[in-house]
């Protein structure tokens, strides 16, 4: 399983959103537009799916 990541645009830190995925799910996964509280930057930033990135497990920052 892999983590999804977002890019803060205010930090330019990656941000987990709170999904795991396989990136096989990636591509089949109907996510609709999803906003959350960033914990780089404290504001809210809007996604979708074309702004995730996944991430092995222990991978990174
Ligand atoms: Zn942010």
């Amino acid at each position: 399983m892999s983590q999804a990541y977002i890019h803060c645009p205010n930090t330019g830190k990656d941000v987990y959103v709170g999904l795991n995925l396989e990136w096989s799910q990636l591509d089949s996964l109907e996510l609709p537009p999803q906003e959350i509280v960033c914990p780089r930057c404290g504001g809210s930033h809007r996604f979708s799916k074309d702004d995730v990135t996944l991430r092995a497990d222990g991978a990174g920052d």
